[in-house]
C-alpha cells in the first residue's frame, strides 16, 4: 500500500519513465500543432517554443516554462487555448499547473508565489472564457451590425434573432463575440445555463458519449438543457454523420423551446458543402450577419486597447506603423503586438519602430513580393482575355471563372485580404470575392482538370518570381 502510494505520488508524478517522457513530448507536439489553428507561428515560437509538458496524470498536466513571463502568458492569455487543445488531443478536461525551469528562474519575485506551482481549474464546464467580453471588444464599421445583434440576443435571449449566425474570415472576432454573449448573459442572469463549444468539441463529446446509454443521456441533458447555446466553427461538422444529426435535433429542441442559439462559422450558410440542407435552412431562418476586416482606424484602436490591457507603454507612432503594416486578421495584429512586447521586455528595451521592423521581418509571407498585377496578368494569358475584361463587371462564364481563379491565387500567393482582392479586380465587393473563392474551392473537389490548370498557372507565377 505504502509502496503503491510512493509509486503513484512519488516516482510517477515526479520522475516519469523514458517512455512516458516520449509520450509527453508527442502529446505536447500535437497540442502545439493544434494551437496553430488559432495562433500565429510567431506567437507559438515566442511563447510556447521553450515550454515542455513534464507530467500528465489523471487529468492534471504540469508544464515547464522557461521564465515567468511565459508562465503568466500561459496562465492567462493561452489558458482557454490549452484547455481546448488538450480536450482535442487527449480528451476530457484538464487542470494545469505551471513551473519555471529552476536554473533559469533568476528574476526575483514575490516570495510564496514564485516557485510554487500554480494550480488552476480551467475550462469551466460551460466552456466560457471570462477574458472575452463586450467591454474589451472594439466596435467599428466592420463589426457594428454583428455586435448590435449579439447585444440584442443578450437583452432578449431567444426572442429577436434566433438563431443568430455570425460569419467572417479568420481572426476577426467571432469567437470573442460568442464568449462575450455568454459572459454577458451570465452577468445579467447568473442562473442561466450557458454552453460554449466548437463544433469539433460537440462532435468529440458526442462520440465519447455514445459508448453507453447513460453517458448518451447525460450528453443530451447537458446540451438540450441550456438557455443559451453557443456553437463555434460550425463548418467543422462533418458530412452526414451522427453528430450532425445530433446537433440538428439539439438545435430543434432548443429552438422550439425558445432558447437562444448563436452560431459562428468561416462562411455564409449557403456556402456549406458538408452540412445538410435542412440544417442550413434552419441556420438561415434567423439572423445572419458578417464581420468584415477592420479599417486602419479600427486597427489602431484595437492596438491601443490591447497595449493598455497589458499596461504596456507603446508610442502612437509604433502602434500606427503596426496598424499600417498588417491588414486583415486581428489575431495576427494582436499576435505581432504581443511578440513586440515580449521581445522588448526580454531585451529590456522600449518597443520602438526599429524593434517592430525586426519582429515583422521574422515572419514575412514568403511570396509577399509578387505583384498582384503579375498574378492577374498570368491568369489573363492562360484564359486569353484582357485584364480590362477580367476587372470589368462582365458576368459571362468566360470571364467569371478566370476572375474567380485570379481571386483564389491573389489570396493564396499574395495573402491579400478580401477587400484588397476586390480592389485589384476592379472594385468588387468583398462578399462577391468570398462567394467566388467558395465556388472555386468547391469546383476543385470535383474538377481535376480545372485544378491542374490552376496549379500550372500558380507554378508559372512562382517560377517567374523565384
Ligand atoms: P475568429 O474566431 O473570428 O477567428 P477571434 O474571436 O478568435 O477570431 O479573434 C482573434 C483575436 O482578435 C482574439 O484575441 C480577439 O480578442 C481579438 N479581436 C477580434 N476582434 C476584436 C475586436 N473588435 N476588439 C478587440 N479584440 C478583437
Ligand atoms: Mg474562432
Amino acid at each position: 500500500m505504502v509502496l503503491k502510494e510512493i509509486w503513484k505520488n512519488g516516482r510517477l508524478k515526479n520522475q516519469p519513465s523514458i517512455s512516458q517522457k516520449t509520450e509527453y513530448k508527442e502529446i505536447w507536439k500535437n497540442v502545439l500543432t493544434f494551437l496553430e489553428r488559432d495562433l500565429s507561428k510567431g506567437e507559438i515560437a515566442t511563447f510556447l517554443g521553450s515550454t515542455e509538458l513534464i507530467n500528465l496524470h489523471e487529468g492534471k498536466a504540469r508544464i515547464l516554462c522557461p521564465n515567468r513571463l511565459t508562465m503568466e502568458k500561459l496562465r492567462t492569455r493561452y489558458a482557454a487555448h490549452l484547455a481546448e487543445a488538450f480536450q482535442t488531443v487527449c480528451g476530457g478536461e484538464h487542470q494545469f499547473s505551471f513551473e519555471i525551469k529552476p536554473f533559469e528562474n533568476t528574476i526575483p519575485s514575490d516570495p510564496g508565489t514564485a516557485s510554487q506551482p500554480s494550480l488552476f481549474h480551467h475550462a469551466p464546464p460551460n466552456g466560457l472564457a471570462a477574458s472575452y467580453s463586450f467591454e474589451n471588444f472594439v466596435v467599428g464599421l466592420s463589426n457594428q451590425l454583428a455586435v448590435s445583434v449579439a447585444r440584442a440576443a443578450v437583452e432578449q435571449p431567444g426572442a429577436l434573432h434566433n438563431p443568430l449566425f455570425i460569419y467572417s474570415g479568420v481572426g476577426l472576432g467571432k469567437t470573442h463575440l460568442l464568449h462575450a454573449v455568454g459572459n454577458s448573459v451570465r452577468e445579467k442572469t447568473p442562473n442561466a445555463r450557458i454552453i460554449y463549444a466548437s463544433a469539433e468539441r460537440f462532435t468529440s463529446e458526442f462520440i465519447r458519449s455514445i459508448q453507453s446509454q447513460q453517458t448518451a443521456a447525460t450528453f443530451r441533458r447537458k446540451f438540450r438543457g441550456v438557455d443559451v447555446l453557443l456553437i463555434d466553427d460550425v463548418q467543422f461538422f462533418a458530412s452526414r454523420t451522427a453528430s450532425q444529426e445530433e446537433f440538428f435535433n439539439t438545435f430543434n429542441e432548443l429552438f422550439l423551446a425558445g432558447k437562444q442559439v448563436v452560431l459562428a462559422a468561416d462562411r455564409h450558410p449557403a456556402e456549406f458543402k458538408n452540412i445538410e440542407q435542412r440544417l442550413v435552412s434552419r441556420f438561415a431562418g434567423g439572423m445572419i450577419t458578417d464581420i468584415q476586416e477592420p479599417d486602419l482606424d479600427m486597427r489602431l484602436q484595437i492596438l491601443r486597447q490591447k497595449a493598455a490591457a497589458q499596461q504596456a507603454e507603446v508610442s502612437e507612432d509604433v502602434l500606427l506603423a503596426l496598424a499600417q503594416q498588417l491588414e486583415g486578421s486581428i489575431r495576427q495584429l494582436e499576435g505581432t503586438l504581443h511578440q513586440l512586447l515580449a521581445i522588448s521586455q526580454a531585451q529590456k528595451a522600449p518597443p520602438t519602430e526599429e524593434l517592430l521592423k525586426a519582429v515583422l521581418r521574422t515572419a514575412p509571407p514568403a511570396s509577399a513580393f509578387i505583384a498582384p498585377q503579375d498574378i492577374i496578368g498570368s491568369v489573363c494569358r492562360a484564359y486569353q482575355i484582357t485584364s480590362e475584361q477580367l476587372c470589368s463587371a462582365n458576368r459571362s462564364r468566360e470571364v467569371v471563372l478566370p476572375r474567380q481563379i485570379a481571386a483564389y491565387l491573389l489570396r493564396q500567393i499574395s495573402r491579400a485580404s478580401l477587400h484588397q482582392i476586390g480592389g485589384f479586380l476592379g472594385g468588387k465587393d468583398h462578399s462577391t470575392i468570398l462567394y467566388g473563392l467558395g465556388k472555386i474551392e468547391k469546383q476543385f473537389a470535383t474538377d481535376e482538370i480545372l485544378k491542374n490548370q490552376v496549379e500550372s498557372i500558380r507554378g508559372e507565377i512562382l517560377g517567374k518570381n523565384r
